[in-house]
């Protein structure tokens, strides 16, 4: 029988009986407002990035690992123009008010 953390696997035929498990790296990190790729976030298994430092695994800026640097700008002026009342926050977009401070 199969190794059961074998299953899910990507398997490669190397001859009649030979069967290789390619061991798959896990989807890189994505901005959870655009969706595009972050940088400075590695796209490691557990096990390895138990072994790096807290601040190897995300960028040390607020929302880092999180929002990309555009969104992170978006959330911040809407942040600023809400707390000087050039802004209401009804006006604000829905998906930025919810990484808003309250
Ligand atoms: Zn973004």
């Amino acid at each position: 029988m199969v190794s059961p953390s074998k299953r899910a696997a990507k398997k490669v035929l190397r001859s009649k009986d030979r069967r290789i498990y390619i061991k798959e790296k896990p989807a890189k990190t994505r901005c959870a407002l655009c969706d595009k790729k972050l940088h400075g976030v590695p796209n490691r298994c557990r096990s390895e990035l138990a072994k790096l430092a807290k601040t190897e695994k995300r960028p040390e800026r607020p929302f880092g690992g999180v929002l990309c640097g555009t969104c992170t700008t978006r959330v911040v002026k809407a942040e600023t123009r809400v707390k000087h009342g050039l802004m209401a926050k009804s006006d604000v977009d829905f998906r930025v008010l919810k990484y808003m401070r309250k």
